[in-house]
């Protein structure tokens, strides 16, 4: 039976992505050797390593002042790194808090200066991103996540602010359009929209470093990264292959206009689902309900593990919702076919009818 992959990280990657994967597994392009025993400094790594480098570029419409470094490390490693870099001991950092991922980045940046929380959603277990707050003008940078993978929102537009903007788009990105050049920070661990586990995607703009009092390590240095070509030592390589064939297949489909015109036919239709059906109900408030991860309760609760069956059944895997959350969370990455939606919807609808 056909498997929908519904699971939020490792998640979903396309077929084709997944088929040139594995045949570069055994052979790279005929050079009579595996893409993961080639050296990462020989020329079809290099190549490689560009070729994902330039469709991140054009993809995100990046200055040329905007780096772009593939590192190891996951999005958490990113929590420290961060403020290690850019954060003096005595500055303040602004920080808006929409889930379990911005909290552990606020605790990390605790450690090296000062964190304002300017805005939290956490009174209501997450259900909504806080919209009316003030980023102070003398704060060094304004930390964002814009997809909440566990909780499922998602800010439908990017807050503009006159201090660096620092985000966390793990769940999200390459999902719709982003501005890039409006960001002086970007960061994404590859294993939800982009690629596999083991690489991080990083964005940073040259004028953010180089202005902390602290030593570095220097392989926590971005500077380094940059100077090295993110090839300071052995990157991941298969998996920053992997990323370089969904960036490739994201262009081939019409890029992020497309991606998030099919992204909200997708979503939409199963958010109609969920308010229409009178077994389930939404968690998060309408207006800032994530494209990605649409999470959703079951109004009998005891029903729970027999609809989890039902739709593991029907071939829809990795629905249970994150223990925070409970419920369910259907993550619909690039890949999800719509044919995926409608099966879970079918699930949906059939379970009703039985159990309503
Ligand atoms: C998954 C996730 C992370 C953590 O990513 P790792 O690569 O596992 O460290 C951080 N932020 C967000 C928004 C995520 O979805």
């Amino acid at each position: 039976m056909k498997k929908y992959n519904f699971y939020s990280g490792p998640a979903i990657l396309p077929k084709e992505v997944l088929e040139q994967a594995s045949k570069s597994v055994v052979e790279l392009d005929n050079i009579g050797m595996s893409l993961i025993e080639i050296s990462h400094r020989s020329k079809e790594f290099v190549n490689i390593l560009e070729e994902a480098k330039q469709h991140v570029r054009e993809l995100l419409q990046l200055d040329s002042d905007q780096h772009v470094l593939f590192m190891q490390g996951g999005a958490s490693l990113q929590f420290c790194m961060i403020p290690y870099n850019i954060l003096n001991e005595h500055e303040t950092a602004s920080y808006l808090e929409t889930g379990v991922w911005a909290k552990k980045a606020i605790k990390e940046a605790r450690l090296f200066g000062n964190v304002e929380v300017i805005a939290s959603s956490a009174d209501t277990n997450f259900n909504y991103i806080p919209k009316k707050y003030l980023v102070p003008p003398t704060s060094k940078y304004f930390h964002i996540t814009t997809n909440n993978t566990i909780y499922g929102s998602q800010m439908q537009s990017m807050p503009e602010v006159t201090i660096p903007l620092v985000a966390d788009m793990s769940s999200d990105i390459f999902s719709r359009p982003v501005e890039g050049k409006k960001f002086d920070l970007i960061y994404a661990g590859a294993q939800k929209n982009m690629g596999t586990a083991g690489v991080t995607l990083v964005v940073v703009r040259d004028n953010l470093l180089g202005k902390v009092k602290r030593q570095i390590p220097t392989i926590l240095d971005y500077r380094t990264h940059i100077k090295e070509n993110s090839l300071l030592n052995t990157p991941c390589t298969f998996a920053i292959y992997v990323s370089m064939l969904t960036l490739r297949w994201i262009k081939k489909m019409g890029g992020l206009v497309a991606m998030e015109k099919i992204n909200e036919e997708k979503a939409i239709k199963l958010y109609n689902e969920i308010d229409s059906n009178p077994l389930f109900t939404g968690v998060i408030a309408k207006q800032d309900r994530s494209r990605m991860n649409l999470t959703f309760t079951i109004n009998k609760p005891e029903l729970e593990e027999s609809f989890n069956n039902a739709a593991k059944e029907a071939g829809c895997i990795g629905i249970k919702g994150h223990r925070l959350v409970g419920g369910f969370r259907a993550s619909i990455y690039n890949a999800m076919p719509m044919e995926g939606i409608d099966v879970l919807i079918g699930v949906m609808r059939e379970f009703a009818a039985k159990n309503g």
